[in-house]
């Protein structure tokens, strides 16, 4: 079996300090499945799939992770992705949106920064907010990747040391519900 690897870029969260304040006004929680640690690595796995996604028009590996809406949304932007490399994202936690599926449970709202570069190499910066939601109909149970045999924990998308693809193994257990471009 071939086995797909998926690419990872260096993703920084730049007010990581206040991710514990952020549900303070709420009365209903996060899914402790949304951690700083579960956003970094979820951020720096999916923005490279996204732009290889707009590239080849082909949308299919993005629907374990984001909603159907928001690869809708991710379409009609395509035009200002193709042909730009992403190298670095800068995230900044914005707050608590209500989750509209589950109503026992907020969504986080984060802002993307996505510093790439474009054909010929010039600095080109986009961004967008994501609305990152609990997949609360996840039932995971990986704990060795299939390829390199490091301990994984259940959920996760991306092998951490030889980056091979779980997610047709292990759904993902965060998801984007809604993009904005900004
Ligand atoms: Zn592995």
């Amino acid at each position: 079996m071939e086995n797909s690897t998926l690419k990872t870029i260096t993703t920084n969260i730049l007010n990581e300090k206040d991710f514990l304040n952020l549900g303070k006004d709420f009365a209903k929680p996060l899914p402790q499945e949304i951690s700083l640690e579960s956003v970094k690595l979820f951020v720096s796995t999916m923005v490279p799939q996204m732009y290889s996604c707009m590239i080849n028009h082909d949308f299919r590996s993005l629907l374990n992770s984001f909603s159907q809406e928001a690869v809708e949304a991710l379409k009609f932007l395509s035009a200002h992705y193709v042909g730009n490399e992403p190298n670095l994202v800068e995230v900044n936690l914005v707050g608590l949106t209500p989750d509209q599926a589950n109503k026992d449970f907020m969504e986080l709202r984060i802002h993307l920064t996505v510093h790439a570069a474009d054909s010929d190499g010039s600095p080109v910066i986009l961004q967008q907010f994501w609305d990152v939601s609990g997949n609360h109909s996840f039932e995971g149970a990986l704990s060795q990747c299939p390829n390199c045999g490091a301990p994984v924990e259940a959920g996760t998308i991306v092998c951490k040391y030889c980056h091979s693809d779980l997610r047709s193994e292990s759904t993902a257990t965060i998801f984007v519900s809604r993009v904005q471009s900004y």
